[in-house]
């Protein structure tokens, strides 16, 4: 008995340091996953296991992959002119499930954000130069969040490509501030997406 006690105030210790999830809020889950079926549980393990050991950034634009290239990079009706830059693979997921823009992306991992110690050598910018001066891309459109650390790392990009013959422009930008994931609304993000404008 006293080895399922550990067992399971083990299990609570390791939901509790997942973000978001509080002492009580583990144990509920923990107590959960003890009652409901032994294969449901498991599912769960599994899908973790899974996506650890199969999930990797994408080698070209940085997105989640199950391979060496994302399904997006793979998919050859993909406007090959068009590229968005987003901060995290969750705005790109926010971006396609909006279902309106069709070229490819680049996700940057992040920010730059000088109180956190977050530098531009930190982001994947010189992949994205990279691609800039080797691709077809005609226009790059900066979907950073619009925060003044998202503003600013837009700024910084807007620069580094500046030698390069492609349009830069930026969502258009509605009452919404803080989060991209507040574009996934179509109507919203089809009113950012045309009316973007030059950086
Ligand atoms: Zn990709």
């Amino acid at each position: 008995m006293a080895q399922l006690a550990e067992s399971v105030a083990n299990l609570i210790d390791q939901l509790a340091r997942l973000p978001g999830i509080g002492k009580k809020s583990a144990e509920r889950l923990a107590y959960h996953l003890l009652r409901v079926g032994r294969d449901e549980a498991l599912e769960l393990a599994d899908a973790i296991r899974h996506v650890r050991e199969n999930v990797r950034y994408c080698r070209t634009c940085f997105n989640l992959a199950e391979s060496e290239q994302c399904v997006i990079c793979l998919d050859p009706k993909r406007d090959q002119t068009l590229l968005c830059v987003v901060e995290q693979p969750r705005d790109l997921m926010a971006l396609e499930a909006a279902g309106v823009y069709r070229g490819l992306y680049h996700v940057l991992l992040g920010r730059i954000a000088p109180l956190d110690g977050v530098g531009p050598d930190q982001l994947t910018l010189d992949t994205l130069v990279e691609r800039v001066r080797t691709g077809s891309f005609k226009e790059v459109i900066m979907a950073t969040n619009p925060t003044v650390e998202g503003d600013g790392t837009a700024l910084h990009i807007s620069n580094l490509l500046a030698e390069y013959p492609v349009k830069i422009t930026r969502l258009a930008r509605g009452i919404t501030t803080g989060s991209i994931l507040e574009f996934t609304n179509k109507d919203i993000l089809a009113d950012a997406l045309s009316g973007r404008q030059g950086f």
